[in-house]
């Protein structure tokens, strides 16, 4: 199961060497596939020259032009995404298809719900057909012509800004194809609205086994998309018992939190807003407990392979809810850095 995100700015040659540092950081994340819009032929160019420079399996996603598809297939990326609501005509999708064929790369035909093809659209507006269905007959029109040409090496995506249009269109189309589908709510939102909104969503879907790469899109960072998403994956596994085995496997350090409240004497969220992506990006398979007080703190997370709490005008370190140091506040970060390296 791969979590993956999208590049939220212009390709450009001048940015590249922090495009590559960047994408280095969001490996160490967990992200596992990385996509990116390409609306013209110079895009195309930055993406091809990326492709070469950097491990991360990069998507090239296509609007309106075939040709711009054709002329990323020239270089080592990972995927295609094209868009069967604005690439019409047969001869222009076969082209694609032929390259991809000769390449041995794989197409994710996108369908969206707000750029569906326009008699499907038109019907959803007259009340005649719903979004779901829509979604899943725009896919199977592209299916169809990726099954005549003899093109195998392709998945789907459905999605729409509801969560129901999503799990519909998907449990439907799951229901008669075993093609793989990379499921997510498009436009979700802002970074609460987003993740509530995806994580119904794939939920519902990851239960039933049904997705095999996710996106969780936000009006928010990449860095938060890919935390998202394994917090999702992390959830769906405990809910279908694949927790420490199977293909929702969670990996990584697994953050737990208080709420605060009057006892609090940690300001546990400005430590988690300096801690947490340097903890997802942390490779250890360990629990790691944040907590504002020493009244429920090492107790309520004594599970924690390693803890911090407030003490008084103390912090106080602690592993499996035993003490291990007593410091001051203004050691924390230091402290906790080198007992993470322990643990
Ligand atoms: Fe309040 Fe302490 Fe519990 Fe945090 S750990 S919610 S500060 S009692």
């Amino acid at each position: 199961m791969v979590v993956q995100t999208m590049w939220k700015s212009r390709l450009s040659f001048s940015d590249l060497p922090n495009t590559v540092k960047r994408i280095g950081q969001l490996k160490k994340l967990g992200c596992g596939v990385l996509r990116f819009a390409v609306p013209d032929l110079a895009a195309a160019e930055v993406l091809g020259k990326l492709s070469e420079e950097v491990s991360m399996p990069l998507v090239a996603d296509i609007h309106f032009d075939y040709k711009i598809a054709l002329r990323c297939l020239d270089f080592p990326i990972a995927k295609i995404r094209l868009n069967p609501g604005n690439i019409t005509g047969k001869e222009k999708v076969e082209a694609v298809l032929s390259k991809a064929a000769a390449a041995c790369r794989p197409i994710r035909i996108g369908v969206n719900g707000g750029s569906l093809p326009q008699d499907l659209r038109r019907r959803c507006e007259e009340g005649t057909l719903e979004v779901a269905d829509a979604l899943v007959q725009a896919a199977e029109r592209e299916m169809a012509i990726f099954d005549e040409f003899g093109f195998t090496d392709y998945l789907v995506s459905m999605k729409a800004s509801s969560v129901a249009d999503t799990i519909k269109a998907n449990r439907l189309l799951s229901g008669k194809s075993d093609v793989p589908l990379h499921v997510g709510v498009t436009e979700a939102g802002p970074l609460i609205a987003g993740i509530v909104r995806n994580a119904a969503a794939l939920l519902a879907l990851l239960k039933d086994g049904i997705g095999d790469t996710i996106r969780v899109s936000l009006s928010d960072t990449m860095e938060n998309e890919i935390i998202a998403g394994r917090e999702i994956l992390h959830a769906a596994a405990s809910i279908t018992g694949e927790e420490g085995q199977g293909r929702l496997k969670p990996r990584g350090v697994t953050i737990v939190s208080c709420p605060l409240c009057g006892r609090s004497n940690f300001d546990t969220r400005a430590f988690i807003e300096r801690w947490q992506e340097r903890l997802y990006a942390s490779e250890k398979n360990i629990t790691v407990a944040i907590m504002g007080c020493a009244v429920n703190g090492p107790g309520e997370a004594r599970h924690a392979d390693l803890g911090i709490t407030g003490a008084g005008n103390k912090v106080l370190v602690f592993r499996k809810g035993e003490v291990v140091r007593t410091i001051d506040i203004a050691e924390a970060d230091a402290v906790f850095s080198e007992e993470l390296e322990k643990a």
